[in-house]
């Protein structure tokens, strides 16, 4: 019965950290690094509590899960955690005394830890079932490799190897199903973000649409009497004046035009539109933009590839990025504006500046609305861009580093 107790406790020590971690730290902790420090003090606090209260088998047999807030700490963590987290366990074994079982710790530590961080970097990367295989795998061999090593000191017999080849089996299943947890929570997670920010865009949306309506009516009142005030026989500069006022609120107009269908993503108005095309034709449009700012623009695009998009949407969020990649190099520049299909079926839209650049906490305010760091920005134009790439099923990458630069990449699904 208290064999069964201590398997329990020993799960309840995996589960405190990430209860806590998910219901306290991620929503009201801001900072990234801090919450990785936390996350860090508290996968080290579930190691220490494994290695105290270990499963006992016996006279010497001794059972505990610390190999999976190791995993964890370093998957979810990375390079520095697993560091941490690998040296407490030392240090921690220490002081249960200097005998095999910690030789055994030391070297299975030093040959799993690479392997962890090798796949670390993937793992951020990999969709979620990807993610539970690896720490699945990476918690089988480490059990494996310790297996490995204490029956290299100790000899394969069955005596010694029973309780490890328990240990091997437990720490995987228990692995697999912890790692399932924590995938679904993230997955929960990230959702109620994405319903916060779609929340905020859907009553900026209305908002403006509202307002939108209101600016149009007055505005449409005096583009009436303007042209009605333009008769044959006024002098010529008074003409010219009604004529500009005519223009600019046609400009304006287009302008709330503009706005308004950003509210509403319309699924009718897409075709099949050539990319390179569209691109060329926004770098034509932004040329008169660029002369005045000593920035020269420099394409490299490949023909023949085709999306399903809006060419007016598409164009609208282009321009955005490049005038922010404009507007970035203050004292003129160079921008490359890229574009090739890859392996996966995308196309990809490299665009590139040599401007003031952003850091980390910079880019995950990006696409926020009213999110501005210029004197007369809106924050809406990354805003806008995101949501139409959104709306044409691509994705929208952003990799900048202060004083060097920003990369924009677009990934649009390709069609033939
Ligand atoms: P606005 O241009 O009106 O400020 P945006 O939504 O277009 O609003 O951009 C938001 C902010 O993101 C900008 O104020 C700027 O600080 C930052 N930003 C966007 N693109 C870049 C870039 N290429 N280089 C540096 N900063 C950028
Ligand atoms: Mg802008």
């Amino acid at each position: 019965m208290s064999i069964i107790k201590d398997f329990l406790l020993q799960l309840t020590f995996m589960l405190i950290p990430i209860f806590t971690y998910y219901t306290f730290i991620t929503e009201r902790v801001e900072d990234a690094k801090n919450r990785k420090v936390i996350m860090t003090i508290l996968w080290g606090l579930s190691i220490i509590a494994c290695m105290s209260f270990p499963v006992v088998f016996g006279q010497d047999a001794r059972l505990e899960l610390r190999v999976i807030p190791l995993i964890f700490g370093t998957l979810y963590g990375g390079f520095w955690p697993g560091v941490f987290l690998s040296a407490l366990i030392i240090l921690y074994r220490i002081s249960f005394g200097i005998d095999i079982g910690f030789y055994n710790t030391v070297i299975v530590l030093m040959l799993s830890l690479p392997l962890i961080v090798y796949f670390q970097k993937s793992f951020a990367s990999s969709k979620q079932d990807m993610r539970v295989k690896i720490a699945v795998c990476l918690s089988f061999s480490y059990c494996l490799i310790g297996l490995t090593f204490l029956g290299i000191l100790r000899g394969f017999s069955k005596e010694y190897l029973t309780v490890p080849i328990i240990h091997l089996i437990f720490a995987t299943v228990v692995t697999w199903c912890f790692a399932m947890l924590i995938e679904a929570i993230r997955e929960v997670h990230q959702l109620r973000l994405e319903m916060q920010k779609s929340e905020k865009l859907r009553v900026i949306g209305e908002l403006t649409s509202v307002f939108a309506h209101e600016i149009r009516n007055p505005m449409q009142a005096t583009r009436g009497f303007l042209q009605l005030l333009n008769e044959p026989d006024l002098p010529e500069k008074k003409k010219e004046y009604i004529q500009i006022s005519l223009e600019e609120l046609d400009r304006a107009n287009e302008i709330i035009n503009d706005f308004l269908s950003f509210g509403k993503p319309s699924i009718h108005d897409k075709e099949r539109i050539s990319i390179g095309y569209q691109i060329q034709r926004v770098v034509n449009i932004i040329q008169s933009y660029t002369l005045n700012c000593n920035v020269e623009i420099k394409t490299d695009i490949r023909d023949n590839c085709w999306i399903y998009a809006n060419p007016q949407k598409l164009n609208q969020s282009l321009i955005n990025i490049l005038k922010n990649a404009i507007e970035s190099m203050p004292n003129g520049g160079m921008v490359w504006i890229t574009c090739t299909s890859t392996d996966d079926g995308y196309i990809k839209i490299v665009i590139k500046d040599q401007g003031i650049g952003m850091t980390k906490k910079q880019i995950d305010m990006l696409g926020s609305p009213y999110y501005s760091l210029k004197e007369s920005g809106t924050g809406l134009g990354m805003m806008v861009s995101f949501q139409i790439i959104r709306s044409f099923k691509g994705k929208i990458q952003v990799n900048s580093e202060k004083g060097i630069g920003t990369k924009f990449i677009i990934l649009l699904p390709q069609i033939t």
